[in-house]
């Protein structure tokens, strides 16, 4: 038999023969000495140095290679169904023996030859191990989160056993050319060829004293629950108490989203959207989905229909597992989903991350940066179709998590337009406060010379509704968007266009109505009363004093006497009134304070010869105005003072 070695040093101690011939060896099939690859040393080193806190990833790692190899043998044999030989059902059985201290994983999957044993268990053939242990710090917490980059694998198997043995067969090859290796994972190991009639790889783990909590059925049986409950084959143990005789599965044994979509029925996908949520009833929606090519990965992502108690949380952990390989890794992976999207739940299953990848590893790693875009745009996907198709089920998920999608407006700059198009608001072209309207509808409702779109905000609906804001845009049948959630303070901060349309207040800056009809001539108009009346405001400046910023007219209004407005690049007086409750100090900027010339009460004032009388009046103006957007007096019972007089004046005359 000839045998390629390539960096291990092969000893012959117990050796009978070996010629070397250039460099290639020949060896002949018996028992022989070897010393594992010197980063193989290494790694062992650090390993059952610095992973003793998570021992019970030894099974995960063991099952994870017995399940790899049932893929290979079934990929294989799709070429040569004889490798199957007469034992086609795959299955992984684990076994433990109190008496001998041993853990056994045996598997029928496709095994190994004597070569391919020297070549994956006496070396790392992982590109980039020499850097890897080069950056190896020797500080253990931080070693420990590098090596879940790595991947520890077979080797984690040293972490409770002091002896692995590893008896296996390659499909295919002859009963006499199974190979046995052992090795106490110090430097060296031995292999030698045995007879195994049975295809596969056992691996026999000679535990520790240390170890000896795993040599019990409840204990495996659990940590198979945790860690592989969705490995496809089926993983045996043989049944506690009776006389150890029969058989059970002890997986689930089945990886849902491997399976092809058009054959899983929608109660499977509600009943495993249930188990993996520990929600009770049925998600809104979901996407099944499979990525093939330079990346490989599946996700199964759900819409739930209920928000949780704690969404509110920006800090909630998300609902997304990870799995690699179908061998569960960790709940909650936040970096598979920005926090705007933390409602949904479900799985990522990637064939390109290492099985023992941390948390601290998996925010800078470029392959969960690619699943978490292609995560990002299917929801949004998912999304966009559930509001083309089904409005119902859209609105209510709108009702539910909207507010939480609104983030991603100020979490994800580059998807704004995306993440917009999912919006609805409430609108003054709907009548009531249930119907919403996205931005698209808005757009195509637009008028002739319309340039922005327009909205207020407010603290609830009738105000929003019933500001004297409103009025010019009623007038001229334009439709303003009614924003009434907290966080649209900031949303349309971040929001400043859609669809190359830019959002404005209405309640802010001087009033651009661009080429709107009308707009023109009314401008005209406010000028020409503005040339009239500069004494009137002047006068109500000086009358309101530290009240106002500046007093001008407006051609705003159509039925109110006055209304405040305020400067381009200031708060407005909702966000003022928000950032204070949350008890943030803000120091109050001064409204503009915007006059309607032809409002009879104006027309008044004009005339009012009385100082006392004319102050009285312009601080009524101003506090209507200020109460009118919802806003709160600072010195309401002077106002009801001023107010009460008037009305004894109108009262006696
Ligand atoms: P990885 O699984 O990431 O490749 P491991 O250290 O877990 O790394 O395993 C190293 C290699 O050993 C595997 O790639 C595989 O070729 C081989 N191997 C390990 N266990 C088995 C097994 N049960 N059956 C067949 N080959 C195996
Ligand atoms: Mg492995």
């Amino acid at each position: 038999m000839v045998l390629k070695f390539h960096t291990i040093s092969p000893k012959y101690s117990n050796l009978n023969t070996s010629i070397c011939c250039g460099d290639t060896m020949t060896v002949d099939t018996k028992k022989e000495s070897l010393d594992f690859q010197t980063e193989v040393q290494q790694l062992l080193d650090l390993m059952i140095h610095s992973l003793y806190s998570n021992q019970e990833i030894f099974l995960r790692e063991l099952i994870s290679n017995a399940s790899d190899a049932a893929d290979r043998l079934r990929f294989e044999g799709l070429q040569d169904d004889s490798l199957f030989e007469d034992d086609p059902e795959l299955k992984i059985r684990v076994e433990y023996n109190k008496d001998q201290k041993t853990i056994t994983v045996v598997d029928n999957g496709i095994g190994m030859s004597r070569q391919e044993v020297v070549d994956n268990l006496g070396t790392i053939a992982k590109s980039g191990t020499k850097q890897f242990l080069a950056s190896l710090t020797g500080d253990q917490t931080r070693d420990s989160q590098l090596i879940g980059q790595f991947g520890v694998g077979f080797y984690s198997s040293f972490i409770v056993a002091e002896k692995v043995e590893v008896a296996t067969r390659r499909a295919g090859l002859s009963r006499t050319e199974g190979v046995r290796w052992i090795s106490d994972g110090k430097s060296e190991y031995t292999v030698e060829t045995i007879d195994r009639p049975k295809r596969g790889t056992k691996v026999v783990l000679y535990l520790r004293a240390e170890a000896g909590d795993f040599l019990n059925g409840f204990r495996l049986r659990s940590i198979i629950n945790k860690y592989s409950d969705h490995i496809s084959l089926p993983i045996l143990m043989f049944k506690e108490g009776e006389d150890e005789k029969g058989e059970e599965t002890v997986n689930a044994a089945t990886a849902l989203w491997t399976r092809n979509k058009k054959d899983i029925k929608e109660e499977e996908y509600n009943e495993f959207y249930k188990n993996v949520s520990h929600d009770f009833e049925a998600p809104l929606c979901y996407i099944h989905n499979k990525v093939e090519g330079k990346l490989e990965y599946a996700s199964l992502l759900f819409i739930p229909a209920r928000a949780p108690f704690d969404l509110w949380d920006r800090e909630h952990r998300h609902g997304v597992k990870l799995y690699v390989k179908r061998v569960f890794i960790m709940d909650d992976a936040e970096q598979l989903l920005p926090p705007y999207l933390r409602f949904v739940k479900g799985i990522v299953d990637s064939d390109d991350l290492p099985l023992n990848i941390s948390r601290e590893i998996l925010q800078r790693n470029k392959t969960i940066e690619s699943i978490r875009s292609g995560c990002v745009k299917k929801v949004l996907d998912l999304l966009k179709k559930l509001a083309d198709k089904e409005a119902d089920k859209y609105k209510q998920f709108w009702q539910t998590f909207g507010r939480v999608l609104k983030e991603g407006i100020i979490d994800t700059p580059d998807k704004r337009e995306e993440i917009a198009k999912l919006f609805r608001f409430k609108s003054t072209h709907e009548d009531s406060e249930e119907e919403t309207v996205s931005l698209d509808d808005y757009i195509a409702r637009m008028k002739q010379g319309q340039g922005a779109i327009y909205y207020v905000t407010a603290e609830n609906y009738a105000t929003a509704k019933n500001s004297p804001h409103l009025e010019i845009f009623k007038k001229k049948g334009v439709e303003v968007l009614l924003l009434t959630d907290p966080i649209d303070e900031w949303l349309v901060t971040h929001l400043n266009q859609y669809a190359e349309k830019p959002l404005q207040s209405v309640n802010k800056g001087e009033l651009d109505l661009g080429d709107l009809d009308d707009g023109k001539e009314n401008k005209e108009d406010s000028e020409a009363a503005d040339g009239k009346l500069p004494d009137l405001t002047g006068r109500i400046k000086k009358a309101l004093d530290e009240r106002v910023k500046e007093v001008r007219i407006t051609h705003r209004l159509t039925e109110s006497p006055a209304c405040l407005v305020a400067d381009e690049h200031e708060m407005g007086r909702h966000l003022e009134q928000i950032l204070k409750a949350s008890g943030q100090a803000i120091t109050d900027a001064k409204p503009i304070l915007e006059i309607n010339p032809h409002h009879p009460i104006v027309e008044k004032l004009k005339n009012e010869a009385d100082e006392t009388r004319f102050n009285d009046w312009s601080n009524i103006i101003f506090d209507q105005a200020l109460l009118s957007e919802g806003g709160q007096l600072t010195d309401p019972a002077g106002f009801v003072h001023r107010l009460n007089a008037m009305f004894l004046e109108l009262a006696n005359n």
